[in-house]
């Protein structure tokens, strides 16, 4: 529903909160000592906030912080410590820790029963790095008991927030009006009060649970029976529909996904089980689910397959076998630095047990790979294309940065999960398929459909991002395309007028296919996490409002 939308429009970013914080304290107009206060207050020794200030200077409080954390990691008692390959191995942690990676912190069991800090404190804490208030965190911690993981803390947040953001009388005074044409008035009319009634149920309790194996309706690894589904009418084509979203998202989000979009129950899958890369996805589409097949050759599904050169390098004690979830940005160099000198420090035999701790947390939480003794490295932006199934170089040159890359891919899909599940296009479409592509990206779907053999008739590609489009753009020259690639800026200009328009030149499509922004959403991302309401994620309604009109559209003609 269109307004939801805007529901935050007038909340403070989470971020800001936090940039606020943090600046507050620390601008450059503030003396040394009340810095030192300011963490010193936040629970850590003083001698240890002299030295992490020396160390990274007065004005980045960002890192003093974050030097704050790896001292206290790097000081625990190594009794104290469990061996990291008994704790963090198992599938387990990888289940719930993949796709929660904050940038700067990370968070476990075994650090809240070492940490020098009281319990509270040291939760209070790891809340606020995440970009919950204290405030937030401590009502939290009220409710829900002593001793609540952080998980259900999160939980109990998110659902708080979202419960904030379903406030009708909210809803009603801060929305813009969107211009609409046509039948769209009528249809909004519809579709608002269907949606509303929709919004207002989702508090009512989560009925969507993360599946565990997370392989959906099946993966080409995983010998399995393909379960029967049937689609509610609603959901019926055409034009077929794909949606994806990261699964692991606040309390109450893919109930409304899943309301909007025809009551599909997601298919969640974990990209692990078609690479040597974890993503958790949820995918809602009417497609078929029989008959699927994978894209050849499968790609390598461990890191030492995927990166034969690592393994020289590799300790014995870093028992990771898959890489945890592709990031929008990369470990840094100093990072890297402060790992090889901790190693140094331990020249005979393995490190123990507490360094080796501190190591594979850092590699876990920036997928770091051992590129020589001692010395960890981010993977390469080519790596990075290769895991996630893109050809070689497909984000390189025509000036894009390396920032750029890391970012484009990160947000990006997974292709050969994707393509396993566009796979029965083939036999549907045999002359080629029209695609819409809402919020492109590097074209994960446009590549997937090539990948497959089918034909790209035409592509309608809507994506914000130049320097995006012109990796698509680019591609589709590159490999010869026969078909029409048009594309759009703005998911928001698509209006009905438009897509009529568009629909009455090109024919109809076949098959909507998006994944719109996750920053509100994703783990990974906690400073802004405001659920789908949040700015990006709320474009989530925008393909809802472009897909439910095609529909119409299609259905009119
Ligand atoms: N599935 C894509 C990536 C999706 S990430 C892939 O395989 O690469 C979400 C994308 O939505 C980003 O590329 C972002 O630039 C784009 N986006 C954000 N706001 C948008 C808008 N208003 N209209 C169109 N695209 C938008």
């Amino acid at each position: 529903m269109y307004i939801c939308l805007f529901i935050h429009s007038n909340h403070t970013p989470r971020c800001v909160y936090l940039h606020c914080e943090a600046n507050s304290n620390t601008g450059s107009g503030t003396s040394q000592s009340k810095l030192i206060l300011h963490f010193v207050g936040m629970g850590f020794p003083e001698k240890l906030v002299a030295q992490a200030i020396e160390e990274n200077g007065e004005g980045n409080s960002e890192s003093i912080l974050e030097t704050l954390l790896t001292y206290s990691v790097l000081e625990n008692s190594p009794q104290q410590q469990k061996p990291s390959d008994s704790d963090h191995s198992s599938s387990d942690y990888y289940e719930n820790f993949d796709d929660d990676l904050s940038d700067s912190y990370s968070w476990s069991e075994d650090e809240e029963s070492t940490d020098s800090l009281p319990i509270k404190d040291k939760t209070v804490l790891a809340l606020a790095k995440m970009g919950y208030t204290t405030d937030e965190a401590s009502i939290a911690m009220e409710r829900c008991g002593p001793g609540s993981s952080i998980a259900e803390l999160t939980d109990f947040i998110c659902a708080a927030q979202m419960a904030k953001a379903a406030d009708p009388f909210l809803l009603d005074e801060e929305k813009p009006k969107p211009k609409r044409k046509f039948f769209e008035n009528e249809l909004w009319k519809r579709k608002r009060h269907r949606g509303c009634d929709r919004r207002m149920t989702f508090e009512d309790g989560e009925t969507i649970r993360l599946p565990n194996p997370m392989i959906g309706y099946g993966v080409p690894t995983e010998l399995c029976p393909t379960p029967y589904r049937s689609l509610p009418e609603g959901a019926m084509g055409p034009p077929y529909f794909y949606y994806e979203n990261v699964a692991l998202a606040p309390k109450g989000v893919w109930d409304t996904i899943k309301r909007f979009l025809y009551d599909v129950e997601p298919e969640f899958v974990d990209s692990k089980y078609f690479c040597a890369a974890a993503r958790k996805r949820g995918y809602v589409h009417n497609l078929p689910i029989n008959n699927r097949f994978p894209l050849l050759p499968l790609p390598p599904r461990t890191i030492h397959e995927a990166l034969p050169l690592s393994r020289r390098w590799w300790p014995s004690w870093d028992t990771r076998t898959k890489l945890n979830c592709l990031q929008t940005c990369i470990g840094s160099a100093k990072l890297t630095e402060r790992i090889r000198k901790a190693l140094e420090d331990h020249q005979e035999g393995e490190p123990p047990l507490h360094v080796q701790k501190y190591v594979l947390d850092e590699c876990r939480k920036w997928n770091l790979v051992w590129v020589g003794r001692n010395k960890l490295a981010p993977l390469e932006c080519d790596e990075v294309e290769m895991l996630l199934g893109f050809p070689k170089n497909h984000t390189r040159g025509g000036g894009i940065s390396r920032t750029d890359r890391y970012k484009s891919l990160g947000n990006s899909f997974q292709v050969d999960t994707v393509a396993y599940h566009l796979s029965v296009l083939r036999d549907l479409f045999p002359g080629g398929v029209k695609l819409l592509s809402l919020f492109s990206g590097i074209g994960g779907a446009e590549v997937a459909l090539h990948r497959l053999g089918i034909p790209l008739k035409t592509v309608v590609s809507v994506e914000k991002s130049e320097v995006n489009r012109n990796i698509v753009r680019s591609w589709w020259e590159q490999t010869n395309q026969k078909g029409n690639l048009i594309d759009f800026n703005d998911v928001q200009e698509l209006d009905g007028d438009r897509l009529e328009q568009l629909i009455h030149s090109v024919g109809g499509f076949d098959i909507v296919i998006g994944g719109s922004p996750c920053n509100n959403l994703a783990g990974s991302n906690r400073h802004h996490r405001d659920g789908l309401e949040g700015k990006e994620s709320s474009l989530f309604y925008d393909y809802f409002r472009i897909l439910d009109l095609v529909k119409c559209i299609m259905a009119k003609r």
